[in-house]
């Protein structure tokens, strides 16, 4: 009875705290050293990185308007609105705001984006629903953001078209209820490139994947969204925590490299295969655990 009262009083605050795996530790990484800033650079075609250290944000330009996938912690509002404008673009042509997956590091921002860009929110099923709610709604169940309106909400398949550019919403679930892998298509130096912004993996570490009440059907719902990401064939892909993959790259993408640095039509599929073989470990792992010991 007392733990029911406490429950009641605490705040909201530090109930996300007690639930989530993420360790004060590792949620001051996020605000801190990955929300850093960092130069922004031109990637391939109409496409932009306007981002943080080790958290993205890109920028997809058109002659109508531009389209942001991701605004990452609170944190990076200003680094991000620095690094449109370093760019020569401004704000307000921003039309459209996306996201990967309604978590606190890749939509924080999308409020404080929203007030001043004017731009419409679009995200997918139960991604649009965390998003209005301010809440992180995955099996993670960590911080929280300012609620946003989400003026469009998209299912599995749709597209967004401004500008002559077209991005297509592939719902992944997993990670989040409402993972969105987004894809489209560039064009550059006459080459078309198919695009894919990787924001869908496994559920986060230390979630509860056998057996989860409040998700059960988290281990099919991830399985179903690699046979699906399997049949994607990007000649790039872009992660939403890209430091690591961009190291060393960077200078050569600045410089316009050919073949374009970044250019990998293995690359993708050997990315999903080896996050599946660690998801099916996770998996067996949990499943050995939980099952009864032989006698
Ligand atoms: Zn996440």
């Amino acid at each position: 009875m007392r733990n029911a009262v406490l429950l009641v009083i605490m705040s909201p605050v530090v109930l996300w705290a007690q639930i989530s795996p993420l360790s004060p530790e590792q949620r001051a990484t996020f605000h801190g050293r990955m929300s850093e800033a960092v130069e922004p650079f031109h990637i391939v075609g109409n496409i932009y990185y306007v981002g943080a250290r080790n958290i993205a944000s890109y920028l997809i330009t058109t002659p109508e308007g531009h389209i942001m996938i991701d605004t990452g912690t609170k944190e990076m509002h200003d680094v991000i609105r620095a690094n449109v404008a370093k760019l020569g673009f401004k704000l307000k042509d921003i039309k459209i705001l996306l996201s990967g997956h309604a978590h606190f590091d890749h939509v924080q921002g999308h409020a404080a984006m929203k007030k001043v860009t004017g731009a419409q929110v679009m995200a997918l099923g139960e991604d649009a629903r965390a998003l209005s709610a301010g809440t992180d709604i995955s099996p993670l169940g960590d911080e929280g953001w300012e609620p946003v309106k989400v003026d469009r909400v998209l299912k599995d398949g749709d597209t967004v078209t401004l500008g002559g550019i077209t991005l297509r919403a592939i719902w992944t679930p997993g990670h989040t209820p409402g993972c969105t892998t987004w894809t489209t298509r560039v064009q550059e130096k006459g080459r078309p490139y198919s695009i894919v912004f990787q924001a869908c993996g496994v559920p986060n570490a230390g979630v509860k994947l056998v057996g989860n009440t409040k998700f059960p059907t988290l281990v099919e719902d991830t399985l179903r969204s690699f046979r699906i990401q399997k049949t994607l064939k990007p000649d790039i892909y872009l992660p939403m925590h890209p430091e690591s993959y961009l190291a060393g790259k960077v200078e050569a993408i600045k410089a316009g490299k050919t073949p374009h640095p970044l250019l990998d039509p293995e690359g993708y599929a050997k990315l999903v295969a080896d996050t599946e073989t660690n998801f099916q470990k996770r998996v067996q792992e949990e499943r050995t655990k939980t099952s009864p010991p032989e006698k």
